[in-house]
């Protein structure tokens, strides 16, 4: 029943399939029609994730970036501002859905190399009652930032921004897609790293291995409110217990092992930064993701590599013109550490 994927896919944890003990909860999960909120494996899903998060309530929704939406709908009117890092994935990868589908204006500051937003950069983008400009709701944080590394944003970082938030009113919402990762980082609980924080959205998956879905946790009334932007957006499903059922044994199974992949991704950055050609871009690896630099002189052509190492079923994704990002996972052991690390030492340029 255990399967096993053909490739060693490290492009991301998104490729992680469903494992054998979620193929059985999910056929033999009680489903009921969610729309009615009689689903009670959903209902269970999102009591278990409000709990873990120390949020009122929770919602299952299809994947992050609906999650994020939701948030920033419930949040802002049409003409709003939301604060963001331009290097976020709201900014960069969630199809500009905040203006397309909500009016809503993204204010975007540069993250900093450890994934936060300058504190003062904040304050200073924050919108006073001048009739000339938009009026700013809220301020968005990635974490575990992944283009800055897959770095943890610290507790007390995650505290001073809140500060800074309330004493502004605005309403903070964390991108925590890989939210677990991210306190198994710094050793403490997702539930301690969102304290200060409104809302989160974080992935089922990832790192996590269900095969679908996202969970939004926040408090009741925003909740509620997020439920009907849900249904409008088509987001509204029936019997999705089966999913959710996954789901479920990715909080109860999958979280306390997320660290086993982090050092994995320590043992690859160690070894394959030492063979020429081949640096670190983003430092040494904080969670599950390692960053490449490629010397072109030594690499001229990007393809060339992803091609041997496909030869030898391994899969590897790209994060810039000279820089490849390798994401450990589930699904990624550490024979197939050593595999990759001896195919890599006999790359031909
Ligand atoms: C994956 C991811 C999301 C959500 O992505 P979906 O593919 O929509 O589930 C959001 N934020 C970050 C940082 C992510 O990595």
């Amino acid at each position: 029943m255990e399967e096993k994927m053909r490739f060693i896919d490290l492009r991301s944890d998104t490729v992680t399939i469903p494992t054998a003990e979620m193929r059985i909860a999910m056929a033999n999960a009680a489903v009921g029609d969610d729309v009615y909120r009689e689903d009670p494996t959903v209902n269970k899903l999102e009591e278990k994730a409000a709990m873990l998060l120390g949020k009122e309530r929770a919602l299952f929704v299809s994947s992050g970036t609906m999650g994020n939406l939701l948030a920033i709908l419930v949040t802002c009117k049409a003409g709003d501002e939301v604060i963001m890092g331009n290097q976020g994935h709201t900014f960069l990868h969630e199809v500009g859905g905040m203006s397309a589908l909500g009016g809503i204006f993204p204010n975007t500051l540069p993250n900093q190399p450890d994934g936060t937003l300058d504190l003062a950069m904040v304050a200073r983008a924050i919108r006073g009652e001048d009739i000339h400009e938009p009026r700013t709701r809220m301020v968005i944080i990635e974490n575990t930032q992944n283009q800055c590394g897959g770095v943890p944003i610290s507790l007390t970082y995650m505290q001073q921004l809140s500060q800074l938030a309330r004493e502004n009113e605005l309403f903070l919402h964390v991108d925590g897609a890989r939210i677990f990762n991210a306190a198994a980082a710094l050793q403490c609980s997702a539930k301690d790293l969102v304290q200060t924080a409104d809302s989160v959205t974080f992935c089922l998956s990832k790192g996590l291995c269900a095969p679908v879905g996202s969970v939004l946790c926040g408090p009741q009334d925003f909740i509620e409110e997020a439920r009907r932007f849900r249904k409008m957006l088509g987001g509204g499903m029936r019997q999705v217990g089966i999913l959710a059922a996954a789901g479920i044994i990715a909080l109860d199974n999958m979280v306390e092992r997320l660290s086993e992949d982090h050092r994995r991704a320590t043992v690859l950055a160690e070894q394959l930064s030492q063979i020429p050609g081949f640096s670190l871009s983003k430092g040494k690896p904080q969670s599950n993701m390692v960053f490449l630099q490629v010397d072109h002189t030594v690499y001229p052509d990007l393809a060339v590599i992803a091609e041997q190492l496909k030869k030898e079923s391994i899969l590897i994704g790209f994060s810039g013109p000279d820089e490849i990002r390798i994401v450990t996972h589930y699904w990624v052991s550490d024979l197939d550490v050593q595999h990759v690390v001896r195919v890599w030492q006999n790359l031909q340029p």
